[in-house]
Order: structure tokens, then sequence, then C-alpha cells
């Protein structure tokens, strides 16, 4: 049994999918504009969770995940400069090479910290038509209205406005700063399509209905999640920062349209503070994965692990080095039991407590400590925990497999390695063949290659 936490009713709730067996869940991706920040990277950790744990209890996942290549104000409603073109000054290039960038960096990202990769991946700008299409059935419905050359959402022709982050309007409406956009009616109301660009030189446009312009950046998720999982699926996933502004325009705008409840489940994880502050792109002063020098991208996986998706994690490198050394001991204590290619069933009862973990609300502390505790139960044989960690893997993505594939080099062999290094440095030939000897006598076989001595058992 799996229960999630549903931002929708503030509650945690067992989880059940429209469809018996299949669980479709559409996931906002990056803004590709600049790299993702490792609290971005904790949200897609949390995603990757969430997907792995469906399907380790034998649900069939379609995963669908969006890129934001045009749209994005800096702020996530209509305020601040576009994303994109803030990018294209800063580094001279195209929009379109921007995005291919930035998007590639993402994904090798993703790789590093195991994250697999979504079943569908979809670019904006490669479904301007789908958003057109959905615009035009708002209007037919008369969710819209036109305000000096752009076209708005009328919120106030959505009872529902604002359940998801239960926003009380009328508060919204006192405290209105004047200074938004004026074309609004009502300061939620928000913009489907812009042709009055409030840039000059905007770089992407598209002939429209209402004139050349180019989408907002909410109705791109609305028209790609209903495109690809149609008009009702059950998980939809985020940070928190999109409960108030984008995943409610989202819920308005397909709810708007299609007349019924459009997603069962929202999810979304908590931030990773650094100083006690929101990490952003926009303020600066953020962390990408490849500054976390000297540890592996699959401590900071674990870091993530180690608190709930709905909790804050404040980010410092002793946390860090304390992940570091977490995961270290759970390798060595694997290692230590030997080898093992026993299959065990995610329903094997070694499992149980760790399945119990995971399945209440993806648990991950929880089921982490479960882990450690079945690696050290001797009721069962180191065989049979070896092949419950592997199940529980299918879960974590620690990439377990290899920790039985590096090679452990002695000490004894390691000392001599440095000797025949020096030795080498200083072009005493004689002494490396020497050295090359006596490591062999250990059972190693040294090579030299251009990144240096390379090293293997010899047998
Ligand atoms: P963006 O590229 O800004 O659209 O954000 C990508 C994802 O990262 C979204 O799901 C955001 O909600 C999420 N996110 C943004 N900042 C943070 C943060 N500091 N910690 C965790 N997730 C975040
Ligand atoms: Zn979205």
């Amino acid at each position: 049994m799996v229960t999630l936490f549903n931002t929708l009713t503030r509650t945690v709730e067992q989880f059940n999918p429209i469809e018996q067996g299949k669980v479709k869940i559409y996931c906002c991706g990056p803004t590709v504009y600049n790299y993702q920040h490792i609290g971005n990277l904790k949200t897609y950790i949390f995603e990757d969770i969430l997907v792995r744990t469906l399907r380790y209890f034998n649900y069939k996942v379609t995963h669908v995940m969006n890129i934001t290549d045009v749209g994005h104000l800096v702020s996530d409603a209509d305020e601040g400069e576009d994303k994109m073109s803030l990018a294209m000054k800063r580094e001279k290039k195209k929009s379109y090479e921007i995005a291919e960038y930035y998007t590639h960096a993402f994904f090798k990202d993703c790789e590093a910290l195991n994250i697999l990769k979504p079943d569908i991946v979809c670019k904006a700008t490669d479904h301007i038509t789908e958003m057109i299409e959905l615009i035009k059935r708002l209007e037919s419905k008369g969710l819209t209205y036109l305000s000096g050359g752009n076209v708005y959402f009328d919120v106030s022709k959505f009872p529902e406005y604002g359940k998801l982050a239960l926003l009380d309007l009328e508060k919204l409406r006192a405290g209105a700063r004047i200074e938004i956009d004026s074309n609004k009616r009502f300061p939620a109301d928000f913009v489907l399509w812009f042709t009055k660009s409030k840039f000059e030189n905007q770089e992407l446009q598209w002939d429209s209905p209402w004139g050349v312009g180019y989408p907002g950046w909410h109705i791109e998720c609305s028209a790609m999640a209903i495109k690809y999982l149609g008009e009702q699926f059950d998980i939809h996933c985020g940070g928190i920062d999109h409960i108030p502004v984008h995943h409610t325009n989202e819920i308005a705008q397909s709810e708007g349209a299609i007349g019924k409840k459009w997603v069962n489940f929202w999810m979304h994880s908590e931030f990773i503070l650094l100083n006690k502050e929101k990490m952003s792109k926009s303020k600066g002063g953020f962390i990408v994965l490849s500054d976390l020098e000297g540890f592996d991208p699959l401590d900071y996986r674990f870091l993530v692990l180690g608190s709930h998706y709905r909790s804050q994690l404040n980010f410092s490198l002793e946390a860090m080095e304390g992940a570091k050394a977490s995961r270290n001991s759970l390798r060595s204590k694997a290692r230590s039991l030997g080898r093992s290619t026993l299959e065990v069933s995610p329903e094997h009862k070694i499992l149980k407590e760790f399945n119990a973990a995971i399945g209440a609300d993806l648990n991950t502390p929880l089921a982490l400590a479960k882990l450690r505790q079945i690696l050290e139960d001797e009721r069962y044989q180191p065989e049979l925990r070896l092949g419950a960690l592997k199940a529980a893997d299918l879960v974590l993505g620690l990439s377990v497999d290899s920790w039985f594939n590096e090679e452990i080099i002695p000490e004894s062999v390691q000392a001599l390695l440095t000797q025949r290094q020096s030795a080498r440095d200083n072009k005493n030939w004689a002494e490396s063949d020497r050295l090359r000897d006596e490591i062999q006598k250990l059972g190693f076989i040294v090579e030299d290659s251009k990144g240096g001595q390379k090293v293997h058992k010899s047998i």
C-alpha cells in the first residue's frame, strides 16, 4: 500500500490510480536559462523517488516532464523580465542555443544523480499550437478577456480559483499593488498570451488569433499535460513555490477548459535552504552540482534522501560530509557481507519494514534506517541481506551494484604504487620495473597509461 500527502486536501491519503495498475505523473521541469541549482535538483530527486517507488510496488508509470524554453518571467506571476531573454543578453547567444545547452546540462546532472529520465520530455516551444487551442477553448467558454493587446484568464469566472493554495481572494484584492499590470481587471488574473511584448527584441514569437506574440508560462504545462496524459490524471508535482501561482493557475486553466476535476494528487517538495534562506536562481548565490568538489554526486542524493521531501533541508558542507560518511559506511557494511547474485522479491518478508517506510508518503530517512538494519540483521544469511539491498536500491537509486565492482586495493599495494610513481617521476626505470614485480607478487597488475598507473587484480 502506498500513501501520499496531497496538497489539495492537506492530508496523507491512500493512493489509488484512476486506471488500475497504471499511474500518470506530470512534473514541472526546468526553465533552461541557467544551470539547475541543488535546490531544483532536490525536487527532481523527490520526483524520481516517487516514480521509482510506484514502479517498485508494481505500477506501470508514465512520467512526463516539460522543458520551459519560453514565457517564464522572473517572477512566477506576470512581472519581471523574461528569463530566456535575460540569458540571451548575458551570454550573447540565441534563445535555442541557450535552451539546448542548459537542457543538456540538466540531464547530465540527472544522470550523475541517478535520476531516471522521464518517459516523455516535452519542450514548450514545440507545443505552441496546443497552447493556442487551449486558450481558444477557454475563450469560447467566456473565461478570458483581451486587454492592452494581451489575453488574460478571468479569475472572477472561475469560483474555485485558489483552492490548492487556500488563497483568500478578498485579501488578494485588498493587498494588490498598484504597479502590477494595469491591463488586469483583478490582481490574480494572469496572461495566457502576450502580444504586446513587454521587452524589446523578443526573439521568440508566433502567429495567433490574437496577433503575433508568445504564451504565458502557465499555459504550457496545462497544454502539454493534457496532450500526453489526458484530461484527468493521477499526480502532478513540483516544488512548494509552485503552489500559490503556477499550479493554482494550471488548475484554473485546465479545469476551466475541461469542466471537471483535473488531477487527483498534487505533491510538492520543500525547499533547500542556504544560510536559512531559499536558494534561488533569480537571486543569485546558488550552488550547482559541480560546485560540490570532493564529493560524489550520489553523496548529494544521499543527503537529500536523509530528510523527508516535505521537510526543509539546510545545506552546508558539514551536512555533505555527514552524508558522504553515512554512504561510505553503508557501502562498507554491504561489502563486508561478501557478494550475492540472489534475486530477492520486493515482497520478501526481509523487506517488510523497508516497504512500510517508503510506502508511507516516501519516508526515505526511515527507509534508509531500515535498510541499515536489514544489512545488520543476523537472523538472515548475508546473501539474502545483499539481495534485499539490491531490491531496495530500485527505490533509492544509490547504484549499489557499483559498490561491488570497485576493486579494493590493499594499503600495501597503494604504498608500492606511490613509490613507483616517484621512481617514474625521477625517470628511474629500473626501480619502476622492480616495484612492478613487487606489486605483481602481491597479486596485482600495474599498467601505465596517459592518466597514470592503473592497477587491477591479476586473477
Ligand atoms: P525552475 O527552473 O525555477 O522552474 O524550478 C525547477 C523546479 O525546482 C521547480 O519544481 C521548483 O519548484 C523547484 N525549486 C526551485 N527552487 C527550489 C529550492 N530552493 N529547493 C527545492 N526546489 C526548488
Ligand atoms: Zn508547470
